[in-house]
This record gives C-alpha cells, sequence and structure tokens, in this order.
C-alpha cells in the first residue's frame, strides 16, 4: 500500500481487498452505484463499518444513492497498487504449494507467483501450473529484489532455518502457513495462516457458540 495512504487503520486496510474483489464484481456486472447495506451484505462487516472504512478515504456516501462504483474502485486500485503486479515466490512445491501454484491469484488481484522453490530433486526443473521449480540451494543467485514477497508451504521444521534465508535476501513479507512460528526481524511481516487450527477452530465453535437458526 501506498505510504500516503498509512494513515488507515490496520483493521480497515485488511478489509481493502475483501471490499475491492466485490465491487469489481459489481463494475464488471455493470452497476453503477452501491449502498452499504448492499455491500455489507455481500462480505460479510456491518454496515456501519462499511461506513467508517469509507470515510477513511473520503468516500462519502450520499443518502438514498450510496457509493459510486468506478469512484470507489479507482481509489481501492491505487490504494491496494493494482496497477503494479506484485511478484510473489512460493517454498515448497508439496500438496498445499502445488495448489497455490495452479491457483490464479491474478484473476483477483494483481499478485503473481513468479517463481518457486523446493529440495526435491524429482520436482526441481520442473514446471507446475506455468511456474517454474527450482533448486531451494540455487535462491540466492536466482533471486531478484523485486520480489519481497514469499509464500512458505515446506514441513515445519525447516521453515525458521528459509525464512532466515528469505529475510537476508530482502523479503519483507512472508505468508506464512506452515505451523511455525517464525521470528524475523521488526522490518519483516508474517502473516501466519494455519488451515488445521482455522479448521479446528470452526468446528469448536459450531459445538460451542451454536448460531441461531432462523425459525
Ligand atoms: P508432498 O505430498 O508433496 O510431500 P506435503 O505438503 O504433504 O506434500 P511436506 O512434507 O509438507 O509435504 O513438504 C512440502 C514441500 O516442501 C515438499 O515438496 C518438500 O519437498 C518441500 N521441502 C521439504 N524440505 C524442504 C526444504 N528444506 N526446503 C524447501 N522445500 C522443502
Amino acid at each position: 500500500m501506498k505510504s500516503e495512504q498509512m494513515k488507515i487503520p490496520q483493521a480497515t486496510a485488511k478489509r481493502l481487498p475483501l471490499y475491492y474483489r466485490f465491487l469489481e464484481n459489481l463494475h464488471s456486472s455493470g452497476k453503477q452505484r452501491v449502498s452499504s447495506t448492499e455491500l455489507s451484505e455481500a462480505v460479510k462487516v456491518d454496515s456501519a463499518t462499511i461506513r467508517r472504512d469509507f470515510s477513511y478515504f473520503g468516500a462519502l456516501g450520499k443518502k438514498g444513492y450510496g457509493y459510486n462504483v468506478n469512484y470507489l474502485l479507482s481509489f481501492f486500485r491505487e490504494t491496494l497498487d493494482q496497477d503494479e503486479l506484485t511478484k510473489v515466490m512460493l517454498v515448497g512445491v508439496g500438496n498445499l504449494g502445488t495448489a497455490f501454484l495452479h491457483y490464479n491469484f491474478f484473476k483477483n488481484n494483481n499478485t503473481q507467483i513468479e517463481m518457486a522453490f523446493d529440495v526435491d530433486e524429482d520436482k526441481v526443473g520442473t514446471n507446475v501450473g506455468g511456474v517454474e521449480i527450482h533448486d531451494l540451494n540455487q535462491f540466492e543467485a536466482l533471486h531478484t529484489e523485486n520480489i519481497t514477497v514469499a509464500i512458505l508451504t515446506v514441513p515445519a521444521p525447516v521453515a525458521q532455518k528459509i525464512a532466515d534465508r528469505l529475510v537476508a535476501a530482502g523479503v519483507k513479507g512472508i505468508l506464512n502457513f506452515t505451523p511455525a512460528r517464525l521470528t524475523v526481524p521488526d522490518s519483516v511481516r508474517v502473516h501466519h495462516i494455519d488451515l488445521a487450527v482455522e479448521l479446528q477452530a470452526l468446528v469448536y465453535f459450531l459445538k460451542h457458540y451454536p448460531l441461531d437458526s432462523p425459525q
């Protein structure tokens, strides 16, 4: 995100990609305006929060009119740097890594996995989802400084060591899918997604905090 927009609270910033995706869908279906209630139902964020989020960037919806889809979209595109392609690398081409290489991130936001690494010699040199798999031993030689974001899908015991190498090579953001908690310098951002824990949490909540079902 651009530095002059850093005043936006982090919680708001996190919701921007969600809004952006929905607005893009609206735009491609030819819709010109949207109300905060409509948005709220679609993205499952309450409308008061949406109005507050939007007020941070000067989008003040008009009563009875709602928000202008084109205005919002161009704002989001600029704020999220959607005009610029963000190149990403992936380390660990196992089941999860393979799925990500096949997944078209580009369709919904302007990020693309450009290179992937593994140590398995059966995988190195192959191409998965249009991305070439390189030997991790060649990482320092091959990594270019225009790739500052990495997805980590390696076994947990090797995650920290690999993260250290990524950081030393200039990586600034790691999307960590391993259960390992990574230690990185303050200048590096790690987002941790443990799918097993998320699933377990959902099951727990269903059991212990059942939602009211409609009569
Ligand atoms: P698979 O069924 O292909 O083994 P998996 O997701 O169950 O997939 P994991 O053991 O989690 O397997 O390993 C994920 C990927 O990480 C594998 O492709 C493995 O070769 C790779 N890997 C293991 N150790 C390293 C390492 N030190 N550096 C980079 N990649 C590694």
